[in-house]
Formats: C-alpha cells, sequence, structure tokens
C-alpha cells in the first residue's frame, strides 16, 4: 500500500482553544454564578487562566492518566478544568451531582479520582461524600478564598487561589491523539453505572461533526447557551465545537428555571440555546407570561428525548425560534443525528419531519437488526433494534464490561438499545426502547434498580417499574406492586422504604397495586403487557387498587 506523504499532528483538546484565543480572542464566555452574578471573558483571557490552571495542576501532582473529578455546574472555571485537565493528559471526570449519594460515591471510586472540584453549593454533598471517596483525594471549591464555605474538611483549597500566582505559559505536551481525555458514567439497564472514555480524537471528529451537522448553531455570530450541563455528556459537546467555530458561550449556572434562563438569555442575547425538552417547557411558560421571547433567541436544540409536536409548534409558530431536534448517547460522544434544517430559509422543515430524531452526522454509521441479529432495511419499512459504529462511538467502557455481547454485536457495532427505522437518507425514527430505563427530565431511571429497591421492602412480594408519559418531564416511573401476604402495604410505606435507597427525583410518581403482573411465557415479568394493562381506563383494570 502506498503511503500518503502528509504530517500527521495528533488532534488535541487544548489545540481547539489555542485557535480560538488566536482566531476567535474576541468571542466571550459568559457566566452566571448561583447567586446570579455574571462574569465575562473573552476566548483569549479563558485561555490565558487555562494556561495557569494546567501549571497548578502540575504542581499539585496531578500527572497523566490521573481521573480528576467535577462536581459542578455549567461556568467558566468549569469549562477551564475541561482544557486545563485534558491538555496535561490527565482526564477531566464530570460526575452528575443529582446522583443518589451511593452511585456517586461509587463512581468516584471506580474511577480512582484523585482531585474533586466542585461548586460551593454543593458542599453539603461533598461533606456527607469525604469519607466514602478515595482516600487521599484532594478537594478543591471553585470559588475565591472569601467565598469558601465554612465547615468544609480541612484542607480543602480555593480554585482562584490555586490559580493565582501561577505562570500564563504552558508548554502542551505532545500527546498522542487516543490519550483519553474525559470520562461520564452512565447508568446502565443492569448492574452499576458504565464509564464512556472520550479521547482527544475523539472530542475533536465529535466536535467537527457537530458543526457540520449542525451549522445553525455556529458561527462567531452566534451565541449558545448550554442548558445540557457539563456533567451530561460533555454538554453534548458545546465547549468544544463553540470555541471552534468562535460562537460565544453562554454558561447558565445552576438556575435553569424559566424565569432565570429567559433573563440570562434577553441580557446576553443569546442566538441559540440546546437542552432536553422538559427544560423549554419552564422557558415556554416563561415566555408565555411576559408574551415575548428572549429578544435574540431563534433556535432551540432538543434532544435526550423525544420532542413533542406541541413543544414545537408553540416554539416554532408562537414564538419563531426553529427547532432542531437531535438524538444521541453518552456512549456516542454523545450526538449521532440532528434535523438538517435549512440556515436562509427557516421553517421550512415540515414539523412531521422534526419529530423523527434527524438525519446522522457525518461519521456515524447506523443499521438496524432483527432479534435474531440479522440486518434489515433501510427504507423505513421495518424497525429493528439500532446498532451504530464510528469514531466518536465507544469501543469498550472504561476497565470494561461483563456484558461484551450484549453491547457490541460480532462486528464490533455499539447496541444503542434503542428500536428505530432508518432511511435511505440516514434519517433516523425512534419508535421504541429495549433497554429497561425510564428517562425523567433527561436524566435516567434503572426500572431494574428500582424494583430491586422495592424488592427489599417488607411486605413486597413482586415489583415492576415502567414509564408513564409525562408533559413535564417526558416520562415518570410508575410501580407495580403485589403485596406479600400479611398487613395491608401502603403506597408510603413502599415510598418511605425507597426514599433511603434513590435519590428523591427517582421514586416513582405512583405505587400501583395489583393482584398479580402480566408474565412473558417464559415467566418474566411482561413490560408490554403491563403498560397495555396500565393503559386502559381504571374501571377495565380489574384486580388493581
Ligand atoms: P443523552 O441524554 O445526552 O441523549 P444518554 O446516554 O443519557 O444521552 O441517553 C441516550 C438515550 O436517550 C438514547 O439511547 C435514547 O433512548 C434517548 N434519547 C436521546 N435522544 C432522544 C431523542 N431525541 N428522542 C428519543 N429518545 C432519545
Amino acid at each position: 500500500m502506498l503511503q500518503g506523504l502528509m504530517m500527521k499532528r495528533p488532534l488535541s483538546i487544548p489545540s481547539i482553544l489555542d485557535y480560538a484565543a488566536e482566531v476567535h480572542g474576541a468571542s466571550t464566555v459568559v457566566s452566571a454564578d448561583p447567586g446570579g452574578q455574571v462574569n465575562v471573558q473573552s476566548y483569549h483571557d479563558t485561555r490565558q487562566r487555562v494556561l495557569r490552571l494546567a501549571n497548578a495542576l502540575c504542581e499539585i501532582g496531578v500527572t497523566p492518566g490521573d481521573r480528576v473529578a467535577t462536581l459542578a455546574w455549567n461556568s467558566h472555571r468549569h469549562l477551564e478544568l475541561y482544557y486545563a485537565i485534558s491538555g496535561i493528559g490527565a482526564i477531566c471526570h464530570t460526575i452528575n451531582p443529582r446522583l443518589f449519594i451511593d452511585q456517586i460515591a461509587w463512581i468516584a471510586n471506580h474511577a480512582e479520582d484523585s482531585v474533586l472540584f466542585f461548586d460551593t453549593d454543593l458542599a453539603d454533598l461533598v461533606l456527607q461524600l469525604k469519607p466514602r471517596l478515595p482516600a487521599g483525594i484532594r478537594l478543591i471549591a471553585l470559588c475565591d478564598e472569601a467565598g469558601l464555605p465554612s465547615g468544609l474538611p480541612d484542607g480543602t483549597e480555593s480554585y482562584e487561589t490555586l490559580v493565582a500566582g501561577q505562570p500564563a505559559d504552558f508548554d502542551w505536551p505532545d500527546l498522542p491523539e487516543t490519550t483519553a481525555s474525559g470520562l461520564c458514567y452512565t447508568s446502565g439497564t443492569t448492574g452499576n453505572p458504565k464509564g464512556a472514555l472520550y479521547s482527544h480524537r475523539s472530542t475533536l471528529m465529535h466536535a467537527m461533526s457537530i458543526i457540520l451537522g449542525v451549522p445553525k448553531s455556529f458561527g462567531v455570530e452566534q451565541r449558545i447557551l448550554p442548558a445540557v450541563p457539563l456533567f451530561h455528556v460533555n454538554a453534548w459537546g458545546l465547549p468544544f465545537s463553540a470555541p471552534l467555530s468562535g460562537s460565544s458561550l453562554i454558561m447558565p449556572g445552576p438556575r435553569l428555571d424559566g424565569p432565570s434562563l429567559f433573563d440570562l438569555m434577553d441580557e446576553q442575547a443569546a442566538t441559540i440555546a440546546w437542552g432536553v425538552p422538559t427544560i423549554w417547557t419552564g422557558l415556554i411558560e416563561e415566555m408565555k407570561t411576559r408574551h415575548r421571547k428572549p429578544a435574540k433567541l431563534h433556535s432551540l436544540l432538543i434532544g435526550g428525548s423525544a420532542v413533542s409536536e406541541a413543544q414545537i409548534r408553540t416554539l416554532e409558530d408562537d414564538f419563531g425560534i426553529e427547532v432542531v431536534h437531535g438524538w444521541g448517547m453518552t456512549e456516542m460522544s454523545p450526538v449521532g443525528t440532528a434535523t438538517r434544517v435549512n440556515r436562509d430559509q427557516p421553517f421550512t422543515v415540515p414539523v412531521s419531519d422534526k419529530l423523527k430524531q434527524g438525519q446522522r452526522l457525518f461519521g456515524v454509521e447506523m443499521k438496524i437488526v432483527g432479534e435474531d441479529g440479522t440486518e434489515m432495511k433501510s427504507d423505513e419499512s421495518e424497525a429493528g433494534e439500532l446498532l451504530v459504529r464510528g469514531n466518536t462511538v465507544i469501543a469498550d467502557y472504561f476497565r470494561g464490561t461483563e456484558e461484551r455481547d450484549r453491547t457490541f454485536d460480532q462486528h464490533g457495532w455499539f447496541r444503542t438499545g434503542d428500536v428505530a427505522r432508518i432511511s435511505r437518507q440516514g434519517d433516523l425514527t425512534l419508535v421504541d426502547r429495549t433497554k429497561d430505563l425510564i428517562k425523567s427530565g433527561g436524566e435516567w431511571i434503572s426500572s431494574i434498580d428500582l424494583e430491586n429497591a422495592a424488592c427489599t421492602c417488607p411486605g413486597v412480594r413482586q415489583a415492576a417499574a415502567i414509564a408513564i408519559p409525562d408533559e413535564t418531564w417526558g416520562e415518570r416511573p410508575l410501580l407495580a406492586v403485589v403485596r406479600a401476604p400479611g398487613p395491608g402495604l401502603k403506597a408510603e410505606d413502599v415510598i418511605d422504604h425507597l426514599s433511603n435507597m434513590m435519590a428523591k427525583w427517582q421514586l416513582p410518581d405512583k405505587v400501583l397495586f395489583m393482584d398479580e403482573l402480566p408474565m412473558t411465557a417464559t415467566g418474566k415479568i411482561s413490560k408490554l403487557a403491563l403498560r397495555e394493562q396500565l393503559a386502559r381506563p381504571p374501571g377495565d383494570r380489574p384486580g388493581t387498587s
């Protein structure tokens, strides 16, 4: 084979910020802190701070391959951590602060995090977590010295003190492009969370393919508000694609309610925002109250859960905000598909097409297979399990998985657990899910975890959790319970019991008692039959209370 004679420079995350600082140095990162104070800094200044932080990380002993955790909202400091940690060859491990404390402790230990950066409003959580974190972990609060909350464990430092006094120059090491850069755990359907370990290469490839695939969001004239958190799959890649394309970023901090988002978007002239459908429900309510949209907002990218027709119509017809629908997964960096809207002719894609999950991005290959693994037609006539492969898709989980056969097919394609139709033009339409999960407000609740926890409650003989549609959250859990013989168990008893084992938002909205649960021929609980049964009017469901 004749080799091409071109240089091979490794794709690297810090090169994005170096480029942005030079070419798009005046574009800004706006950041609202928990108290609503706003910080504005250019990409040029952001890079200076990142270089100082890189020096600080080396000084405190972070070395290549170390996992450095964050428990933090969307802010300029969190963005700086993304670049400095990966730039020195360590791994930025973002943790979801909304998880139950047991899960956070499990994840931090599995990753063997050596440092934890956290936002000060999460100090209580960190205090509770501390005895269960890896021994010797260094705690750094994302504030200045004066902002350090009292009562933190001895030795907790402030971010600004750490960075101050460090030189603003740093030679990024020449890392192979396959070096790990980021780590994000996803709740598996069974067992413990699993880590997707991104590389510099996959991150760059993803950033470039979303700029190509969602062009309306990017460019020096765009001011993007990531309502999707930086702790959830790299805020869908925006920390990389925005600086690369010169778009400014508006970081909303923890306040994602409708009024706060509206004010920030309005004051900071946000043109685009990305987030899950639930977030936009709050914004829409606020827009209805004020009879207008935030001044410059022209488009929303909505993903993580299916967007409803009503939401698209309200945004587009009532407020003139164009919707782009996207689909992806933590294991895919995450964006896989997006609606292709016409940049110059907005609102020309019919709503029926926007209800589909969009067209595949460059580099993401898709196929659908039947139960026996045979490939099905890609002409939208058949639905099957969706499998993907590409440079932005995991090849394994961090520290492997015992369920390799359930995760990949024999050719190495990744099983998404989604059931879909695909078209010859690369359109994706999700129709169902094979994974036993409930997605509430963009976050997962494992039905299996819920059922296992419920079965430890005295008086419960059997339990099954299913998703029920919910206007605000997309889906909410319903728990069907068969009582064990004995004194009458009440719904409150089950909820009280579960409260000790799950986060509040993961608790079922409803506990329904049934005489028996529907079973499949092989003796498993039939979720399909259960969903059908519970979709009937209450009077038509014998044996439930
Ligand atoms: P994210 O929430 O960032 O998409 P997750 O890994 O948490 O990433 O969830 C991925 C899963 O979420 C998909 O496999 C699919 O089941 C569901 N999902 C994501 N986007 C959509 C969408 N647009 N429509 C329906 N389901 C979606």
